[in-house]
């Protein structure tokens, strides 16, 4: 069997032949041919068979073990009806790409998975050319219907670069999907969003979860007034916990330690000098989890606090309490709600009456998200994994990266590897 019969077999490109196999000091090029007095096709779909001038352009294709392969065909510049002159589209890459579809098909399969200078360096190409092909898979993938059938969704905002910019971020709560991401979190950013659903689309909406933020509010209330309104439960817990964060700070006793070690004689060893620390900071650990998630070590914790720190404990309780909110039966949530706060406000603790106070302005947002099923494990999820995808980018260069990563990852879709068939 001859050698480009070879490679056209293994390739089975659609409307170009393998005609040409060398092997230079940059790899394997396989010098493609395309079938004569074709129609030269333009971006926009339309076709023609006049054409400009034609170049020669080379793809970089998936290696073949530890050699780069390369596809070298010549490629024509056109005048489109349409849209003037233009590069004519190929079938095996996407248009002004400088990699294969299939090379880019399997740098977006491990960006949704890893980070993307770890993909760089295991396809051995540039970051740019990883975050370009995340752009073009997303332009080519994003699910077009992705704002038909909403009917809860939530709109929240993400800081990057150390807090000094947002995006705003519209989820759905019955897909889990992100559907809208905009730039800033500002009015615009959110009426942009309602003026891409529409009027017909608007109408649909039950719910809104958000954080209570001034910002989008009003812009609900203007576009979609019949949606109820709720307080986004991942918030609630958040201000649950920066408050028992707040309490913890103001009651500054030593943390009770389980099994103290006996004192020994002679200078302090450095573990002893930053033990006060390390109590401190396993402390805030134990009081940040779930009571359900506690380790023996951290609830023996919370349990030694009972009997050294009272105050504390209390707070620690409220917390608790206020996370089974979202677990009891939703006609309960109104009345259980109403006896926290009661109790918030009796504790004496400052962060949680503050908190209270939130709630009591809050309270119908607040239950109405509990009697609309909206817990909080999805909402949670969505920001969890968005954090995930912002340490995994060490700093992404600017919003169109985080955006394009976002909807890669977050954005409902499917990327299927050359190897599946
Ligand atoms: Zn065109």
């Amino acid at each position: 069997m001859r050698v480009t019969t070879v490679f056209n077999r293994i390739l089975g490109l659609p409307g170009a032949s393998v005609c040409s196999v060398e092997l230079s000091t940059d790899g394997l090029v396989l010098g493609l041919r395309r079938r004569r007095g074709r129609r030269y096709r333009c971006e926009c779909g339309d076709s023609t068979r006049a054409r400009y001038d034609l170049s020669r352009r080379r793809w970089r294709h998936l290696d073949f073990g530890s050699t780069k392969v390369w596809m070298e065909a010549d490629i024509a510049r056109i005048t489109c009806p349409a849209c003037g002159i233009r590069t004519e589209t190929v079938p095996w890459a996407r248009p002004g790409a400088r990699h294969t579809r299939d090379f880019q098909d399997v740098i977006g399969w491990l960006a949704q998975r890893m980070d993307k200078t770890s993909v760089a360096r295991l396809l051995r190409c540039s970051w740019e050319a990883v975050d370009r092909a995340v752009r073009m898979l997303v332009a080519d993938h994003l699910p077009t219907d992705r704002l038909d059938g909403l009917y809860r969704i939530g709109v929240d905002e993400i800081s990057y670069k150390r807090g000094h910019h947002y995006l705003t971020i519209v989820c759905d709560h019955d897909t889990g999907r992100v559907v809208w991401v905009a730039k800033d979190r500002t009015r615009k950013a959110f009426e942009d969003f309602f003026t891409a659903l529409g009027p017909d689309r608007s109408e649909q909406l039950a719910a809104i979860t958000m954080d209570g933020s001034p910002i989008y509010m009003p812009v609900a209330a203007d576009n979609a007034p019949q949606a109820t309104v709720c307080l986004d439960p991942f918030h609630v817990i958040k201000w649950a916990n920066e408050a028992l964060d707040k309490a913890r700070q103001a009651n500054p006793a030593v943390p009770p330690t389980p099994a103290t070690p006996a004192k020994r004689s002679g200078p302090a060893t450095v573990a002893q000098v930053n033990a006060p620390a390390k109590a401190w900071r396993r402390l805030k650990t134990a009081l940040r989890s779930g009571a359900e998630n506690l380790t023996d070590e951290r609830r023996a914790l919370i349990n030694a606090l009972r009997r050294h720190n009272y105050q504390l404990f209390r707070a620690w309780t409220l917390k608790e309490q206020l996370r089974d909110l979202y677990r009891i039966p939703p006609e309960q949530a109104r009345r259980y709600l109403r006896r926290w706060i009661t109790r918030a406000i009796r504790s004496k603790i400052p962060a949680m009456q503050q908190l209270a106070t939130r709630l009591t302005k809050y309270f119908h947002q607040t239950v109405a998200a509990v009697e609309l099923g909206l817990s909080n494990s999805r909402a949670e999820g969505i920001n969890s994994k968005i954090r995930v995808i912002q340490r995994r980018g060490y700093g992404h260069p600017g919003p169109d990266s985080l955006t394009a990563m976002i909807y890669l990852c977050l954005g409902g879709i499917t990327l299927n590897l050359p190897t599946q068939t």
